[in-house]
């Protein structure tokens, strides 16, 4: 495989920082971009000796002229709590973040890959979710800064992509784990291993029989390459997640189960608009991509968990981390 020079927009996030690392192993020469909003330099700074790595602190709503061969589109907070903190911020991220980085693409005529969501899907009535779905999403609610400013990059890319020609690869991702979530994302793994191995009270959000399918981060990272490398007419969208289902009661009970943790469950409030359901089907990930996870969600749990171990041992994150913050 040639070296590149390879764009990764929200590089110091959690799935950003995987995918830097993975394509500085796989030899390429790495930009990675990121305003720092939930992302850490923390999740890069083992990379920042490296000669083929480079750091850029810019917000992509704003026009960014580089020289590159290749562009993955990841900014845009990922966590409910985080996209909410400024709902029109993060409809500007997706929005014009897109149209910059599109704009980038046409200029260099390269290769563009975003970083789409399952969310693009709403409070989903077809189940498993199959890419030709076209979702039950609010256009007005507390989600709707992240869900329809996703959706409108969609509109985008292949806006882009019919009219400009562009090379254009679109990955709808669902719910990721692993190693590097903030502590206080937010996020169910992440705060159900934090609360469980503090001991503290596990936040079910609901009755706890809403599902999610969970995929291991380098699963996802193994998607974004293939389907970055795939002939030029797999546009997707492309569903990239992993198909196994679970309530979250279900997680709750196997995180407790894993840790060895004495924590209670507690049951608060279903947020607004929260998803009943959630699967993928990957048919066309693995008909044109031969893809499909491998780490099954004990298997992850494990290595996300020893993380988070390692993690709260840590004075730093032990000092601003009084609890994993609830939404509820
Ligand atoms: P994250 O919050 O850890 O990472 C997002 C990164 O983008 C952060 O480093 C943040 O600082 C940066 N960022 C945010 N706004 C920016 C801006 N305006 N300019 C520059 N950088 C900006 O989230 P993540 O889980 O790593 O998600 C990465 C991408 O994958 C996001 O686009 C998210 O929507 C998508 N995604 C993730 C999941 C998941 O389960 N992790 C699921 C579906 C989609
Ligand atoms: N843009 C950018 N870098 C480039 C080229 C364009 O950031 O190398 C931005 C520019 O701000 C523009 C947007 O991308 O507003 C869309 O570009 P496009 O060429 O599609 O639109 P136009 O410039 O014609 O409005
Ligand atoms: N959730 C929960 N407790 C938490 C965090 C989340 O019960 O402490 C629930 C949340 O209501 C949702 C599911 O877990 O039903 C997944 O939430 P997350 O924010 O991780 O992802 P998303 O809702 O975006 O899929």
């Amino acid at each position: 495989m040639s070296r590149r020079t390879i764009l990764v927009t929200g590089g110091a996030g959690f799935v950003g920082s995987h995918l830097c690392d993975r394509l500085i192993a796989d030899g390429h020469d790495v930009i990675c971009l990121d305003n720092f909003f939930t992302g850490r330099k923390k999740n890069i700074e083992h990379l920042l000796g490296e000669p083929r790595f480079e750091l850029l602190r810019h917000d992509v709503t704003f026009p960014l002229y580089i020289e590159v061969d290749e562009i993955y589109n990841l900014a845009c907070p990922a966590s409910p709590i985080h996209y909410q903190h400024d709902p029109v911020q993060t409809t500007k991220t997706s929005v014009h973040g897109a149209i910059n980085m599109l704009g980038l693409a046409k200029r260099l005529k390269c290769r563009i890959f975003q970083a789409s969501t399952s969310e693009v899907y709403g409070s989903p009535s077809v189940h498993p979710q199959t890419e030709d779905y076209w979702g039950n999403v609010n256009p007005i609610g507390p989600r709707s800064c992240y869900d329809e400013g996703k959706r409108c990059a969609e509109t985008l890319f292949f806006d882009y992509y019919r009219q400009h020609k562009l090379d254009i690869k679109v990955a709808r991702i669902f719910n990721t784990y692993g190693p590097r979530m903030h502590p206080n994302d937010g996020r169910v793994v992440s705060n159900f291993v934090v609360q469980s191995l503090k001991g503290e009270p596990i936040t079910i959000y609901g009755d706890g029989s809403q599902t999610r399918s969970f995929c291991y981060v380098d699963d996802l990272i193994e998607g974004f390459v293939r389907l970055m490398q795939s002939p030029r007419d797999v546009t997707g969208p492309v569903n990239l997640g992993n198909p196994g289902e679970f309530t979250i009661k279900e997680l709750a009970e196997l995180t407790i189960a894993m840790t060895g943790s004495k924590s209670k469950l507690v049951f608060l409030p279903l947020p607004q608009d929260d998803p009943l359901q959630r699967q993928p089907n990957i048919s066309i990930a693995k008909d044109r991509l031969g893809w499909e996870p491998t780490v099954p969600l004990r298997d992850g749990l494990k290595r996300t968990v020893a993380y988070f171990e390692k993690l709260l041992t840590e004075n730093d994150v032990m000092r601003d981390m009084p609890a994993a913050r609830s939404k509820g």
